[in-house]
């Protein structure tokens, strides 16, 4: 049984003051595999004073000071893919295809800061001022535990990229994770309090970082309910905010679309990282027309789709991360069924054969309507609606009807028209006929699915001010 009891302050493990642990479960098993010492508010401002030390000097190092130091994380952590790969397993029981690009995207997402910070402009004329673009000051990052090694090292690189210190708050659920990252980032050599780690609860830890004074920026990845709570507890600080949250995407089938064709996209956007992805596309828009054959087809994919242990090559979907997690999931089974959805695959209880472990069966609900609970709230597993529609325009309406707007997929065979579809649906990404990534792209939601963008020079922009300067002597009137 693994315990870690040291948090990362000042560029040194040191013992928290907080003296509560909390337990670490395998999922695929139930059993507690681990325990992590948590911190409080005395160890967040530990953390934050540390990291507030640091900024002048960090915020005034060079473009090129930065980059070597993040390709020196990134190589540390590089070098720790086969750990994260185990840990991802253990932890969180992503299926094997799953949990390889969750231990190599750490890296990855370092490398693509690197990128984004070689080619962005920090000064620039406009008209007669000269604009330059000045670090915000000490960042609070805070992640979920559904890539949680991921979410770290993409909002600190990009904070880092931009000049800014950071005081990080990671899932307690994920503590192994984070405590390979910590390592490794130590590895890097960064200068103490340049960034700091603080495993806790959010109502604890969380919390002081989301009203500390000194804290200028907080970027979140998690709920929309935490995502509402904090831009209201950093108001009274002024805090920028960027919030990358739920979803409830759909996926619009048109009319044209070969059935056989598009199903594994669907059945791949619906069932990304188990069910429990922000991007899944978990409403399925069918024509009406074509019902009943959509259905035959999803169905008889539906077979071919596996859940249970991760560590097996022919697993699509590993457990829920968490007991909490599971129930919440059989809930919106047995709610979609209450409110007249008809149960085309999958239900309540786990997979056959499967007595331990919170596995869920791949669920598929059909003839739902869009005001369904289970059409309008993220259920965060794998349970997909296919909800019919009369026509494109009722199929827009069904597909912007929603308190969300993060991702969305349209398939169908006239690039053309999938594209004008586009165009009309409230969502920060779109994609057509691919679940493709572009790292360089802004990624992040329109309406409760977030405020403000991560990735690429949108990333970098949201830990930077932007400060005018004018100069006696450029407005003209020389002399
Ligand atoms: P969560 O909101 O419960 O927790 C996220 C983080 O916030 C955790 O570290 C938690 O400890 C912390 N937290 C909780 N209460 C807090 C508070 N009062 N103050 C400060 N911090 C607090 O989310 P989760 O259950 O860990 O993750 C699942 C959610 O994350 C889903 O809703 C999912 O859609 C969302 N998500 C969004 C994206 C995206 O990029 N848009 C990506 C992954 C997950």
């Amino acid at each position: 049984m693994q315990r870690i009891e040291h948090h990362y302050i000042n560029g040194q493990f040191v013992t928290p003051h907080g003296e509560e642990w909390f337990n670490l479960h395998n999922p695929s098993t139930e059993a507690v595999i681990g325990q992590v010492r948590l911190g409080d508010e005395q160890d967040a401002q530990r953390a934050i004073a540390a990291a507030k030390a640091a900024f002048p000097a960090w915020s005034r190092t060079t473009r090129e000071q930065r980059i070597a130091a993040l390709r020196r994380m990134h190589q540390a952590v590089a070098a720790r893919e086969e750990e994260l790969m185990e840990a991802i397993t253990l932890e969180y029981g992503a299926p094997l295809v799953r949990g390889r690009w969750m231990a190599t995207y750490p890296a990855d997402v370092i490398a693509q800061a690197i990128d984004a910070l070689q080619a962005f402009t920090f000064e620039e004329q406009a008209g007669i001022a000269r604009v330059i673009h000045t670090p915000v000051g000490v960042a609070g990052l805070i992640t979920p535990w559904n890539s949680n090694a991921g979410f770290i090292c993409n909002k600190l690189a990009t904070a880092l990229a931009a000049g800014c210190t950071a005081v990080i708050k990671p899932s307690e659920m994920s503590a192994m994770q984070t405590q390979i990252i910590a390592t490794a980032l130590h590895e890097a050599g960064l200068p103490p309090g340049v960034f700091n780690i603080v495993n806790g609860r959010g109502d604890v830890v969380g919390e002081a970082i989301a009203r500390h004074p000194d804290i200028a920026k907080i970027s979140f990845t998690g709920s929309s309910a935490v995502g509402r709570h904090l831009i209201a507890a950093g108001a009274e600080t002024m805090k920028r905010v960027t919030l990358e949250l739920g979803g409830k995407s759909p996926t619009v089938v048109l009319d044209d679309a070969d059935f056989q064709a598009i199903m594994p996209l669907v059945l791949q956007a619906g069932f990304l990282n188990s069910g429990q992805a922000c991007i899944a596309g978990t409403r399925i828009l069918v024509p009406r027309a074509r019902l009943s054959e959509f259905e035959q087809v999803a169905k008889q994919a539906l077979g071919h789709i596996r859940s249970g242990d991760p560590r097996s090559a022919d697993t699509d979907i590993g457990p829920m991360v968490s007991q909490k997690q599971w129930e919440r999931v059989q809930h919106y089974i047995r709610l979609g069924q209450e409110d007249g959805a008809t149960l085309l695959a999958g239900g309540e209880g786990r997979p056959e054969g499967l007595e331990a472990g919170w596995f869920v069966k791949p669920t598929l609900f059909t003839q739902a309507n869009n005001q369904m609970r289970i059409a309008r709230e993220e259920i965060f597993g794998p349970v997909l609606t296919i909800i019919p529609y009369e026509d494109e325009a009722d199929a827009l309406q069904i597909a912007n009807d929603t308190l969300y707007g993060l991702s969305a997929l349209v398939l169908g065979r006239s690039t053309e028209r999938c594209l004008r579809i586009a165009r009309q649906i409230d969502s920060g990404r779109v994609l057509i006929n691919t679940l493709a990534h572009e790292p360089s792209a802004p990624f992040g939601g329109f309406k409760h699915s977030g405020l403000g963008r991560e990735m690429g020079k949108w990333g970098i922009s949201a830990y930077l001010e932007p400060k005018t300067l004018l100069m006696h002597g450029d407005d003209g009137h020389r002399g």
